[in-house]
């Protein structure tokens, strides 16, 4: 018995008085669906605990299952590492001082994953909540059950829903400063929105941009003070108060002008604009919870009194999908760690334990290793002249960049495709800001592929340059995409 399993079940008897489950489970036991051991010895492809998300309240949830030596599937889902990725400098997170977001998850998932929790690229696209062990399926079509399922689905940016918007999203239009400000060089945009992602969004873009407004539709910004007081202090920042956008438009596919409406003096104006970057706050990603789990009004779970557990026995939540309040990482995390130790508490009651876990992983079969091909990396012209354009063939050139979540989401769903499609496509990476002399420069200049934003995907066939895509996809969607060319 590992040491911090010994550890954990100290620690059950303290957990008995917080569970909210147990009057539930008892109840269940005498209907159809009730949660007895038995059932879930019978059956094949059942693992204790499945955790939805991989934010900082998913891989904190994973780390606490895993040290309790308890199987624990992690699915990444569609942001993997969740919306810290998105963010640059954390000063919020004790302990660590100014740690960057995408760096500070990188950590928490290397912890998670030295204690032995698995993390899996796909994602779960339907739970049956009816039956138990709950039944999951991914978008990669596998099929699997889980005895309790933590869910850390997060978030998602609102929109503004103005005319435009949707017609000039990623042609100007984007919630993602970290990943597209550099291609804002010099140029005029605006921030809408009067939180802390707005202002955060300000301390990307200043440093490419000529000019970057703050629209506040309210006379006063919910962010931070702290952050306030920086930016009044950046000298090409301005913000606008009372101001709300109300019509995008553009030309050739990117942004040219803004409508901007004063709402104190009702007056609309039309401003020329490079880029419009929204920030307008988030809604839960409860696409998934359906068949009777309780949502507020706004589609947020419902939790069960100061507990992380769900309507529904066996399920637990934590992070943004539960909370429109606090909205932190640091909370989040916190409640990953007392959903972990809820799900386990509910195991436990039911009476599971090393042996049964011992031998559910005996009879699991469906395979979750990705199969991935590593990507070749390139970084020199001599490698773009012999490997893409004095080669024969479909050749896909990834230009990604560390910082970019849209790029990290990318190279997972890269590598499974390329594994797919070995001996039909080659997809060659390349580090944005590694190459920029030499690579990107090239490509620019003698082949007049220019490079807008990361990621993207530049297509060759024969050496010759196809089109460059920039969207975020997922494994089927670039199967289908790759499979046009072939
Ligand atoms: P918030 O919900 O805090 O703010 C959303 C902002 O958008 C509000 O100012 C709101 O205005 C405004 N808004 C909403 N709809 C519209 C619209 N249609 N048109 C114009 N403006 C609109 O969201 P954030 O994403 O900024 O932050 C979410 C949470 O994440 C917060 O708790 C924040 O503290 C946290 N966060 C923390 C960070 C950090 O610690 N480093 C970084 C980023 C976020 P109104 O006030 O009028 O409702």
């Amino acid at each position: 018995m590992s040491q911090s399993f010994k550890a954990f079940l100290m620690v059950l008897p303290l957990l008995a008085f917080s569970s909210c489950f147990k009057s539930k489970v008892d109840k269940k036991l005498n209907n159809e669906n009730s949660r007895v051991l038995s059932q879930a010895l019978e059956q094949e492809n059942v693992v204790p605990v499945a955790i939805i998300g991989s934010g900082p309240a998913g891989l904190t949830s994973a780390l606490y299952i895993a040290r309790a030596g308890m199987k624990a599937f992690v699915f990444a889902g569609a942001l993997p590492r969740g919306q810290l990725t998105e963010t640059t400098t954390v000063e919020n997170w004790p302990g660590r001082e100014n740690v960057q977001g995408p760096q500070l998850m990188a950590d928490i998932e290397a912890q998670a994953l030295s204690f032995g929790a698995d993390i899996i690229h796909d994602k779960i696209i339907d739970i049956d909540f009816i039956s138990w062990p709950f039944k999951l399926k991914t978008e990669d079509g596998r099929s699997f059950k889980a005895m309790a399922i933590i869910l850390a689905t997060g978030a998602t940016p609102k929109k503004l829903n103005v005319p435009g918007e949707h017609e000039f999203w990623g042609g100007g239009v984007t919630t993602c400063a970290v990943c597209d400000a550099p291609g804002f060089r010099g140029k005029e945009v605006v921030v809408s929105g009067g939180g802390d992602s707005a202002i955060e969004m300000v301390y990307e873009l200043a440093p490419y941009v000529k000019k970057v407004t703050i629209l506040v539709r309210k006379d006063s910004m919910r962010a931070a003070i702290a952050g306030q007081k920086r930016v009044a202090a950046i000298s090409n920042a301005v913000i606008e108060y009372n101001k709300e956008i109300t019509q995008i438009y553009g030309e050739n596919d990117r942004v040219i002008a803004i409508d901007v409406l004063d709402n104190k003096t009702n007056i609309i104006e039309r401003r020329s604009i490079d880029g419009v970057f929204v920030a307008v706050g988030h809604m839960p990603n409860n696409a998934i919870l359906k068949n009777g789990i309780d949502l507020d009004e706004h589609g947020y779970l419902v939790m069960q009194g100061r507990s992380q557990c769900c309507s529904i026995p066996g399920v637990f939540a934590a992070g943004e999908i539960q909370d429109p309040s606090y909205r932190q990482a640091i909370v989040a995390a916190g409640e990953g760690a007392k959903a972990a130790l809820d799900a386990a508490s509910f195991l436990y009651e039911l009476g599971f334990n090393v042996e049964i876990g011992e031998k559910l992983d005996k009879k699991f079969f469906e395979t979750f290793s990705d199969e991935k091909l590593d990507l070749r990396e390139i970084t020199e012209n001599s490698e773009l002249d012999e490997l893409i354009i004095n080669s024969k063939g479909l050749v896909i050139l990834d230009f990604y960049a560390h910082h970019c979540p849209g790029c990290i989401r990318m190279i997972p769903v890269l590598e499974a495709v390329a594994s797919k499609l070995e001996g039909k496509v080659t997809i060659l990476k390349a580090d944005h800001d590694k190459v920029k002399k030499t690579i990107y420069k090239t490509l620019w200049f003698d082949h007049d592929v220019k490079i807008r934003k990361v990621p993207s995907l530049v297509v060759f066939k024969d050496g010759k340059h196809i089109e460059t895509n920039t969207k975020i996809m997922s494994k089927p969607e670039l199967f289908e995409y790759i499979s046009r060319f072939l």
